[in-house]
């Protein structure tokens, strides 16, 4: 048997969110882990996806903060962004979080398995010659960025996230191809740092998959920051050249730029893993699984990106803690996909959970109430001069199903939101809970307190 070769309980291919949560929950419950990583454990959302990008995004506030220092009445000047600065307090946090990550792992007797794993038998993973099999294999390789036909990602001018994370200079220019969360993200920050940004949206709206209320709100924002952006318009090709990218649009039209940013969405890493013919039921590459993310093959789990559903990272650990439970013999409840909070961390944030009003109108035809308290009448948005609202999504007399915001900081609300639409709570429940004054959280309160017939700062 080569070196390292071993049965274990609990194989987990992919040290991402998904497979790390799954393989540090599994250790502690008492099996016999074996985590196989190509790269580092942490995966996409630690090391090119969720923490770099948050990085950025707080370096863009605090340029922000800067620029608009006058209006508080503080005399500062921003001077500039300095890459390498900017760039060392990003790698500085993901490194900081990898070193905590990999102790944890390593204190939880997990056997971490560097290499390129492939399942070569129903329960075995192969590494490099050495085959670790699991009374159970979880499938967690996670998900690539997806690119177009007609447009070539070169690393140079037309970029992925991953390599956009790794740029030395702010672009004089950049057009981003795609306005979904990835695009408006990077749109935000490269725009705080001082760039030209157009971004080239296929569908109706930024964001949208959001509710459309919140969607406008956010393209209203960005309009007013000077952030350019052309919707229902479908990018059909590129060409890179010395001086930059000249990206043509359906119809013919052409934007110019020093960069192009494909963010088109991320499909899942399940080519030549030996999947298929191992009997893993696919559907256009991702991994068809049941609510208890059992795929076809017995005794083998699938989580994470590769599953069909929101990509995120919560999503993510939360089914790698569903799986491993069920493998230790606990009864652990299915992730409820409907109730998993989102949040667009651009300036303003866009943040929900539930519902849109159009999908509840959708199940539940006339009987949806919806009610929009704006950030205008909650003193701390005033005092941070954001701007924005709290929109509930409820069905008559019955549940709050959705919730909805828009402004700066907004994401950090969306715990008690989730809790409300998890819990079925209903706006007359939720109305007596106080909420500390001034925090933007009493703008959820009085929003339910609106809701539930008893406005307190709010036009009735
Ligand atoms: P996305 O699916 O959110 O957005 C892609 C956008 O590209 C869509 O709006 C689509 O209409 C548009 N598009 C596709 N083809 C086009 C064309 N030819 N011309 C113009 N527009 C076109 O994907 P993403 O932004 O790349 O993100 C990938 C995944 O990563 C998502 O699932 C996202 O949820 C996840 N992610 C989440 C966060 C977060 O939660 N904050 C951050 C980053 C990424």
């Amino acid at each position: 048997m080569p070196e390292g070769s071993g049965e274990f309980d609990v194989v987990v291919l992919g040290a991402g969110s998904g497979g790390y949560a799954c393989a540090l929950r599994a250790a502690q419950l008492g099996l016999s882990v074996a985590l196989v990583e190509k790269d580092k454990v942490g995966g996409t959302c630690l090391h090119v996806g969720c923490i770099p990008t948050k990085a950025l995004l707080h370096a863009a506030e605090v340029a922000d903060s800067a620029r608009e220092s006058e209006q508080f009445g503080v005399r500062a000047t921003l001077e500039g962004i300095d890459m390498a600065g900017v760039n060392a307090y990003k790698d500085g946090v993901v490194s900081r979080l990898h070193k905590g990550l990999t102790g944890l792992v390593s204190s939880r007797g997990i056997t971490v398995v560097q290499g390129t794993g492939r399942l070569t038998g129903p329960r075995t993973v192969e590494v490099d010659g050495a085959s670790y099999t699991g009374r159970s294999v979880v499938l967690a390789s996670g998900s690539f960025s997806r690119t177009l036909p007609g447009v070539e990602v070169d690393g140079t001018r037309v970029l992925t996230s991953e390599q956009a994370l790794g740029l030395t200079e702010v672009p004089r220019s950049v057009v981003v191809l795609g306005g979904g969360v990835i695009g408006v993200e990077f749109a935000s920050v490269w725009r705080s740092f001082g760039a030209e940004v157009t971004i080239l949206e296929a569908l109706p709206h930024l964001v949208p998959s959001e509710d459309e209320q919140s969607s406008k709100s956010l393209e209203r924002a960005f309009r007013k920051r000077g952030i350019r952006f052309h919707l229902g318009t479908r990018v059909e090709s590129v060409k890179a050249t010395d001086a930059g990218v000249v990206v043509t649009v359906e119809g013919g039209a052409t934007h110019e730029a020093d960069l192009l940013l494909v963010a088109v969405g991320r499909g899942p890493v399940t080519d030549g893993l030996g999947y298929a013919e191992q009997g893993v039921t696919l559907d256009r590459g991702f991994v068809v699984t049941d609510e208890r993310c059992r795929t076809s093959v017995e005794g083998v789990y699938a989580v994470g990106d590769i599953v069909p559903g929101l990509q995120l990272a919560h999503r993510g650990f939360a089914q790698g803690v569903l799986v491993a439970e069920q493998v230790a013999g606990l009864d652990p409840r299915p992730v409820e996909e409907s109730t998993i909070p989102r949040v667009t961390y651009s300036e303003p944030e866009v943040a929900s959970v539930g519902l849109t009003e159009a999908q509840a109108r959708e199940r539940h035809g006339d009987e949806v109430e919806t009610l929009t308290y704006d950030l205008g009448g909650n003193g701390k948005s005033q005092i941070l001069k954001t701007q924005g609202f709290v929109k509930l999504v409820r069905r008559t007399d019955g549940p709050v199903l959705g919730v909805h915001l828009v402004g700066s900081r907004v994401g950090e609300l969306i715990g008690e939101a989730q809790l409300i639409v998890g819990w079925d709570a209903h706006p007359e429940d939720v109305a007596p809970f106080l909420h500390a004054h001034p925090t933007q959280d009493e703008a959820l309160g009085e929003a339910h307190l609106a809701l539930a017939g008893k406005p307190l700062h709010a036009h009735s």
